[in-house]
């Protein structure tokens, strides 16, 4: 009996060992990296954060570290720089990289698309690179909904076909996609989770850390979360004359939080097969903008005032995932609805208002 119990220990030792992974996350200080830092350390993992601060704060890591007990490793460099990123794989005993950095804004990217192609694939190219050569060959991959272009049809199913983005940031997470499944072709050791995600919105409960862009936001929820603190006069509505319920555009919102599950739960998935592979990450329903700004006005309190304005350049009227595959690999489900997201978005925003007036 004795050795009986000596062996289930072993088994569990050999289990802990095995499942509690040494993780880098690039771009782990921006929006999405720091929630998913969160709830690695909350599984037990080991995130190692990797950023050059071109769109985060450096205070990110103390409030991952007041959210969990466990500040983790930041270091601060490009996903360029090949050099110093072995030398992290190698010094840190990487196991596997979360990939978040790039450059994000669909606007911008048309204006600068050199910039683009060469941070967020260049960037790309060079990790995995740095990563070979080291022999880390487990990646997670922020993708994005924008690779299936104009949906055909709703909802969307990993298996719709993508490469018509409608703009060069679109086009950079194609072309990543791409090479990433070209080189499992290439090398069986290799395995590789695109995650798609659908509208990434909310913020942690705590209200420590969430999404602040720098500037006018581009995006629904920041921009709502500005006029409601009174910090913009109005939301732009663009378009009301969509082939949709209320004429607004519908989107697939999913709270941060649960993004952030996602990887952690993508984790086991990565390590136990290989290949390439895409999944979709979102809550499997839409919401119109209408929709979006009744909710926030309903957690908030506060009215918002609406213009409408024309239809956004390059905007499509709807989409929405079917997230079964989620389900079936990772054992994922989105648990949050829209008021959850905009409750922990309007917190996040009002402290915020508060630290920028006593600063
Ligand atoms: P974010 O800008 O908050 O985070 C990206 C982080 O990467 C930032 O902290 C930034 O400083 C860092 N970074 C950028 N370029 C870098 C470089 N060359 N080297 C090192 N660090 C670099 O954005 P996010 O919303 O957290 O998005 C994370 C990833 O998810 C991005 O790849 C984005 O394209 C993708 N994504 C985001 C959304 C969304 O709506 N937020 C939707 C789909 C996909
Ligand atoms: N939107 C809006 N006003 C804004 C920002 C966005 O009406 O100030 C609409 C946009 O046209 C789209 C939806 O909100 O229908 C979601 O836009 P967002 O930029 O947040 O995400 P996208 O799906 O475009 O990546």
């Amino acid at each position: 009996r004795a050795a009986l119990r000596c062996d289930a220990l072993g088994r569990w030792v050999v289990h802990v060992i095995r499942t509690i992974m040494r993780v880098l996350l690039t771009g782990g200080m921006g929006f999405i990296g720091s929630h998913t830092a969160v709830s690695l350390l909350e599984a037990g993992h080991e995130p190692i954060l990797y950023d050059n601060l071109s769109n985060a704060d450096r205070s990110v890591v103390d409030r991952i570290g007041r959210i969990t007990g466990h500040t983790p490793t930041f270091i601060e460099g490009d996903i360029r720089d090949g050099a110093l990123l072995k030398q992290v794989l190698r010094n840190e005993h990487i196991e596997a990289v979360i990939h978040f950095a790039g450059l994000k804004a669909v606007g911008e990217s048309v204006g600068k698309p050199l910039e683009y192609f060469d941070n967020n694939v260049s960037g790309t190219i060079k990790l995995l690179e740095a990563m070979r050569s080291v022999g880390v060959k487990r990646l997670i991959f922020s993708s994005s909904s924008t690779v299936y272009g104009t949906p055909q049809h709703l909802p969307l199913t990993e298996a719709e076909p993508t490469g018509e983005a409608t703009n060069p940031y679109g086009r950079t997470k194609i072309h990543i996609e791409e090479i990433l499944a070209d080189l499992c072709r290439s090398d069986s050791e290799w395995s590789v989770v695109c995650l798609r995600y659908f509208n990434p919105i909310g913020a942690h409960p705590s209200g420590l850390i969430g999404e602040d862009p720098n500037g006018i936001p581009n995006n629904l929820l920041p921009y709502i979360a500005r006029v409601a603190s009174g910090r913009l006069p109005y939301l732009n509505v663009f378009g009301n004359d969509y082939d949709t319920p209320d004429g607004t555009g519908v989107r697939d919102f999913i709270h941060v939080v649960d993004l952030a599950q996602g990887h952690t739960d993508a984790l086991p998935y990565a390590v136990s097969h290989t290949g390439w592979i895409a999944v979709n990450l979102g809550c499997g329903r839409g919401y119109s903008v209408l929709e979006v700004v009744k909710a926030f006005e309903d957690a908030s309190g506060r009215r918002i005032p609406l213009h409408f304005a024309p239809r956004r350049a390059g905007d499509i009227a709807a989409n929405w995932c079917d997230p079964t595959l989620a389900l079936k690999l990772f054992g994922w489900k989105a648990k949050f609805g829209i008021e959850d997201m905009c409750r922990d978005s309007w917190h996040f925003e009002s402290l915020l208002k508060t630290e920028c007036e006593t600063r």
